[in-house]
């Protein structure tokens, strides 16, 4: 039951932490919504799909099955969903769950890099779903924030009226990456629920296909985006992704909020998953944990050398493309030693291959997702790189900084929002412009330089980096204000 007084938020999401992730949208959707229930007169739930590996872990966190189910209709053909509850760390979360649509491996595809072919009747009826379910609990929101593309059709749907029992509901919409759109052929939208006189231009339909960013987009009373320099960047051209007459054309109910982090996740304090702990007063145990990670990764202990570190998805708007070309000579003069950890495209992931041949005791490349040696990087890394060829906002760079790891980022995006170069003389980080391979190599030689001739600097920016409080609590506040513009709550 509500209390009142309390303005109720419930966010949609396609993956949460900790019950699914295969990217940044899963740490938001997980932080934020705990970090709203701590602000004071917020009560925030999240609901996600089902999915297998979803429903495992939400097992081992005492998920309980509420009586009864939901009925969606899509295309004619009804589906059965149980709803799951968990309350972990606080947070009520709900589990849309459907064996004949998210019962399977994978999110959005048997592969990170393929999708599944009834993509466009998974999120229509998880979008229907999340809409069903505040009558369900009987837990009517004020807000329902809706996240990427994947619950892109919740802000058509409630603004259609397409459920009757949210006529005060009002839609917020967050764009974590306008790349990932959602597109199907026309004859999806008999999935949708929407009507016809929708798919057109100025709605749901973008080049002849259904686009489900854009309903969203178009839909939401507010747009958010994942940093305050991607929000302009998505008006133009180079970021838009084709997108960026519409998000201009909405540009009146448009701001960017630069994310957070789990502070309780990502604390060199107290992380588990380190073997010794250090904080901005005792740097102590980041050189243990720089020893042993170069342990566990095979490479030379050298307490000297410049250990950089990779955690990516390797796809193309990561630039791997610019360190695949750009570390050899500095790997070759011994003044670096480089981990990747990341899978992804098959082309990148050979090339790393490639480089890790070309120089085995300097280079480790680790295939795969690893959460504990993710944290393990972070802690035990020097320098840490993102030279992205856009970046909404990127959470890796904040948990450098947190790390005292210096990222060194390609000025675009969140990655402008929190990185500022050393060169101003009070910066936490290397930045460069251009994403060409000269503006790379001179950043990163750079860097390096500082590494090795100028310790005391570069220890002076370390702590700068750690002391900034990037936590969502800080952040929680921003969105906390955008829904009470919208609402008298
Ligand atoms: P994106 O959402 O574009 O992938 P972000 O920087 O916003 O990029 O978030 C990526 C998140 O996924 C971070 O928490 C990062 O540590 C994590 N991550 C990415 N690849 C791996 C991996 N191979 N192993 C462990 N964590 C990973």
């Amino acid at each position: 039951m509500a209390k009142s007084g309390e303005l109720r938020v419930l966010h949609v999401a396609s993956e949460v932490v900790p019950f699914v992730k295969t990217g940044g949208l899963a740490d938001v959707a997980g932080a934020l919504p705990k970090a709203l229930c701590q602000q004071r007169g917020i009560e925030a739930r999240v609901c996600l799909p089902g999915y297998r590996h979803a429903l495992r872990v939400a097992e081992n966190l005492g998920l309980r099955w509420l009586p009864g189910h939901l009925v969606i209709e899509a295309g004619g053909v009804d589906h059965h969903i149980g709803v799951g509850e968990v309350v972990h760390d606080g947070l009520c979360t709900y589990l849309l769950a459907c064996d004949e649509l998210f019962g399977r491996d994978g999110c959005y595809g048997p592969t990170p890099s393929s999708d599944y072919e009834d993509n466009a009747r998974r999120f229509s009826v998880f979008a229907k779903a999340a809409l069903a379910l505040p009558r369900f609990l009987q837990w009517i929101p004020h807000i329902i924030h809706a996240h990427d593309w994947q619950a892109g059709l919740v802000p058509a749907l409630l603004e259609r009226g397409w459920c009757h029992d949210l006529p005060a509901t009002r839609s917020v919409f967050t764009i974590h990456n306008i790349a990932y759109q959602g597109t199907f052929w026309h004859w999806d939208m008999k999935l949708t629920g929407l009507p016809w006189a929708m798919f057109n231009p100025l709605q749901v339909e973008h080049f002849s296909k259904l686009n489900f960013l854009k309903a969203g987009i178009v839909a939401a009373q507010r747009v958010t985006t994942v940093s305050r320099r991607y929000a302009e960047e998505i008006q133009t051209e180079d970021y838009g992704w084709g997108l960026e007459g519409v998000i201009a054309g909405h540009a009146h109910k448009l701001s960017g909020i630069t994310n957070g982090i789990d502070a309780d996740i990502w604390d060199p304090a107290h992380d588990p998953h380190l073997p010794a702990h250090f904080d901005a007063q005792d740097l102590s145990g980041k050189a243990v944990c720089k020893a042993e990670l170069q342990r566990e990764l095979g490479l030379p202990i050298e307490a000297k050398t410049a250990l950089v570190g990779v955690v990516s998805r390797l796809v193309e708007q990561k630039g791997i493309d610019l360190v695949l070309a750009g570390v050899d000579p500095y790997i070759l003069a011994g003044r670096m030693q480089l981990v990747v950890l990341g899978a992804g495209d098959p082309a990148i992931e050979a090339a790393l291959r490639r480089l890790q041949g070309r120089h085995p005791t300097r280079v480790c490349f680790w295939h795969g997702y690893n959460e504990g040696l993710a944290h393990r990087i972070e802690a035990g890394c020097d320098l840490f790189l993102m030279p992205s060829r856009f970046e909404p906002c990127g959470l890796n760079q904040m948990y450098s900084l947190r790390y005292g790891t210096l990222p060194l980022v390609r000025y675009t995006g969140g990655l402008a929002d929190t990185v500022t170069d050393v060169c101003s003389g009070e910066g936490n980080g290397f930045t460069f412009g251009p994403a060409d391979l000269g503006h790379f190599s001179a950043v990163l030689d750079r860097a390096l330089g500082l590494y090795q001739h100028f310790p005391e600097d570069w220890r002076r920016a370390q702590l700068r980096a750690m002391k900034e409080d990037h936590s969502w609590q800080v952040v929680a506040r921003s969105y906390a204000a955008l829904y009470r513009s919208l609402t008298w709550v």
